[in-house]
């Protein structure tokens, strides 16, 4: 049987055709971003816990409410947001559910989803499958700064959604407080809601994350979306959450309980022990990965590729055009097998056929010795020393 049309340019992610060339080549994998180190042990100890405590039958549709409780004081603590635990988050697969169960609540064919490009590619595939339609504005290497005139434009009458992502996957970008003031401005004049995905929130370097939420007005029309996996280096747990306003919530709640029902209980009781945990922790992971950008960074510059220094994610661009390669696309599927390294192709994340046809996206969550082994590799490739 044929998959959906909906769907057909999307069969299979990016993340998972690269992964699976890295694994036949033997590759250093600087594709798919997931750390190759373990998380805080008293949060994977809390999760061996759960299990031995019994918490393992259905928990509630909404989450845990250990979990609803911890996110709700996250919040206020971090961000001075004040939610309902009970009304005002609910838990998910993931942040990929929460987008997904966020998209399937508000979209009905017609209605437009205004979205930055590069886009995370869940962020396309979903407003596909809604029958929805994108309008995107392009980020462009190497500052990746919001066209006003773009994003002006990119709104009509049938806007229903701003979907956001800050720091933003794949450049690194954090967004500015200027840039998000023009983006609630005209979701504001447009009577469209902004959701924002904020999984890497706690991964900034000497840049302040403003939470969407937090701007004036923007409380009663922003849906927060946030995950476990960055926070925790427990990308594999998939325990995610959307906060907002309770009404909003509800809805998404409706679609998320035909998708899923529950989350797994027992990483709901870990991840709520860690959001717990003192602001040292989360300054550390911040710490450790601004090393790791820097490493990165100065080998892919030593390798002579022109990079975007990230503010945040872990996740560096660089442009390949130095190789003389002119279709980084390609060049990413070749690179594995030539390089002993992979990295994903930026324009798997665009609309515009031109926009990043040079560019690589590389992640930096990897033991310093890899790093620095990618970078030997990469350098070997322009001739440059290593
Ligand atoms: N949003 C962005 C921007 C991401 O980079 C990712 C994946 N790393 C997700 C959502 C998905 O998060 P999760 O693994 O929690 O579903
Ligand atoms: N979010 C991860 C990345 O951007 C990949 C997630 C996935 O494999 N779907 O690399």
């Amino acid at each position: 049987m044929e998959l959906v049309s909906r769907l057909r340019g999307q069969s299979t992610t990016v993340f998972t055709e690269i992964t699976a060339l890295a694994q036949r080549h033997a590759a250093i994998n600087l594709g798919q971003g997931f750390p190759d180190t373990d998380g805080p042990a008293t949060v994977l100890a809390a999760a061996k816990r759960a299990i031995d405590d019994g918490a393992n039958q259905y928990p509630p549709l909404s989450g845990r409410p250990e979990l609803l409780a911890a996110v709700s004081a996250h919040q206020r603590r971090r961000y001075g947001i004040d939610l309902d635990p009970e009304r005002e988050v609910l838990v998910t697969v993931g942040a990929t559910e929460a987008i997904a169960a966020t998209i399937l609540a508000f979209c009905s064919p017609g209605d437009e989803v205004v979205m930055f490009e590069p886009y995370y590619d869940s962020y396309a595939a979903l407003v596909d499958l809604a029958g929805a339609t994108r309008r995107t504005v392009v980020l462009r290497f190497p500052d990746f700064a919001v066209d006003e005139v773009q994003l002006r434009a990119a709104f009509s009458e049938r806007t229903r959604l701003v979907l956001l992502n800050s720091p933003h996957n794949p450049t690194g970008k954090v967004f500015t407080r200027a840039e998000l003031e023009l983006i609630a401005r005209l979701a504001t004049e447009h009577g469209a809601w902004v959701v924002t995905d904020e999984v890497y929130e706690h991964l900034t370097f000497g840049a302040e994350h403003v939470p969407m939420a937090t701007l004036p007005g923007m409380a009663e029309r922003t849906l927060t979306i946030s995950s476990a996996g960055k926070t925790f280096s427990v990308t594999g747990w998939k325990v995610g959450w959307v906060s907002g306003p309770a009404a909003a919530v509800a809805a998404v709640r409706s679609v998320k309980q035909f998708l899923t029902f529950g989350v797994n209980g027992p990483f709901q009781l870990a991840v709520a022990t860690g959001l717990g945990l003192p602001d040292a922790y989360f300054d550390g992971l911040r710490d450790t990965l601004r090393d790791k950008r820097d490493l990165l960074v100065r080998a892919l510059t030593g390798a002579g590729l022109p990079v975007a220094v990230p503010s945040g994610t872990y996740f560096v661009v660089a442009d390949v055009a130095p190789l003389g390669v002119v279709d980084a696309s390609a060049f990413a599927r070749l690179l594995p097998a030539a390089a002993g390294v992979a990295a994903i192709p930026v324009q798997a994340f665009h609309d515009d056929s031109g926009a990043a046809r040079t560019l690589l996206r590389f992640a930096f969550c990897k033991r310093d010795d890899v790093l620095t082994e990618a970078g030997r590799r990469l350098a070997r490739l322009s001739g440059g020393q290593q």
